[in-house]
């Protein structure tokens, strides 16, 4: 038994210390895995039970695992950050556990305790600490990306809620998520692709989004663009967010707005964060509706001065651009992202336990 109730299947394979140490130097992005994962089992008839940390490896599943054809399958993203001290700290995980648990309902998947959320990532970090990067500077974000995922995986084609359910957290170290680092990036205003819809769900954290936003995506690479900007569906006019990440915009008076949350937009951690942190900067946070047309005119006029994206992976990036069939819009008056790097070093800051969390936003992991 490991912390938390959670079995231990030690893997008799670990990854060589020298290979792993190889591999932290320069991780990527999701391309490498650590030496074990967290898992609990669902049934409609026993809850939640099995908790186990067992070795990373192919999972079997039957050819007819609902989550294979119906897509019944949410996750989360959050990372386990080292500190100068050596211990393993993560950053609002009841946030993350809250919204796995609201994107659960919303695909009809039983709900995860805090308690489970959270014991998983400790039972795993228990046995894969090595696989937290040790940042060498304060420049460098490395951290042990997690990946917490929930899937169907009763046998049967039929369409209903799944009676059986699998739980996992996979951990993966990560460097920086764009490989340009914090330089502005070109986004692509898709015109006819749109992620989420009125009652659909946008708001849940669930593959099904990813895969919807795919075509955009590529519709941005071919344009030389990183991401998608998403419009609404309803009205093709209001600002949403980007395909994983949401947006900010800062205006030349201090305001820093960000599109209201009406269940079409994910509710990200980073965001919400932003929000707070905004307000001890002297900023003015708005959430509110923020029209394709306002971004246009507030650009060309220089009362916005900042457009940056934000979410756990990328943490704060700049948007240099936004292109679309027929416009490009571009900052008449850019400030060089100012007001985005304060707020990504004070978050990068707290994270990495470089000041003082005066807001309790720090769960230590190990
Ligand atoms: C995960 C995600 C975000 C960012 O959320 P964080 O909690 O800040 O990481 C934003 N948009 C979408 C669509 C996402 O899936």
């Amino acid at each position: 038994m490991t912390t938390s109730g959670f079995d231990l299947r030690p893997n008799a394979h670990p990854t060589d210390a020298a290979l792993r140490e190889t591999i932290l130097e320069n991780p990527g992005f999701g391309r490498h895995f650590s030496d074990h994962m967290a898992h609990i089992r669902w049934t409609v008839d026993a809850g939640w039970h099995g908790h186990e940390v067992r070795p990373y490896g192919p999972l079997t599943l039957d050819p007819a695992a609902a989550v294979l054809h119906y897509a019944q399958e949410i996750f989360e993203g959050i990372k386990a950050y080292r500190h100068a001290d050596g211990s393993v700290w993560t950053f609002r995980p009841e946030k993350n556990a809250e919204r796995f648990r609201a994107s659960a309902r919303r695909l009809a998947l039983p709900e995860l305790s805090d308690e489970d959320f959270i014991g998983s990532l400790r039972a795993l970090l228990a046995q894969d600490n090595a696989w937290v990067p040790t940042p060498a500077s304060a420049a460098e974000e490395s951290s042990l990306y997690l990946r917490p995922f929930m899937i169907a995986s009763e046998t049967f084609l039929g369409v209903r809620p799944s009676h059986e359910v699998d739980y996992y957290v996979i951990a993966s170290p990560a460097a920086a998520y764009f490989k340009g680092g914090v330089d502005p990036v070109s986004i692509w205003l898709s015109s006819h692709y749109k992620r989420a819809a009125p009652g659909g769900t946008g708001y849940a954290k669930c593959g099904g989004n990813y895969a919807a936003s795919l075509a955009a995506q590529k519709e941005a690479e071919a344009h030389g663009c990183a991401q998608v900007a998403f419009l609404d569906a309803a009205e093709n006019k209001w600002i949403e967010e980007l395909g994983g990440m949401n947006l900010f915009f800062v205006f030349k008076d201090g305001r820093i707005v960000t599109p209201k949350l009406t269940g079409t937009i994910l509710e990200g951690v980073t965001r919400d964060s932003i929000l707070e942190l905004a307000k001890d900067q002297g900023l003015t946070p708005e959430e509110r509706h923020i029209s394709i047309d306002e971004w246009r005119a507030g650009a060309a006029s220089g009362e916005i001065t900042e457009v940056f994206a934000c979410g756990t992976a990328a943490v704060i990036t700049p948007v240099g651009e936004l292109r679309s069939e027929d416009e490009n819009i571009r900052l008449k008056a850019d400030s060089g992202g100012e007001v985005g790097k304060r707020l990504r070093k004070e978050l990068l800051d707290l994270q990495y336990g470089r000041s003082e969390d005066t807001r309790n936003w720090l769960t230590r992991l190990a």
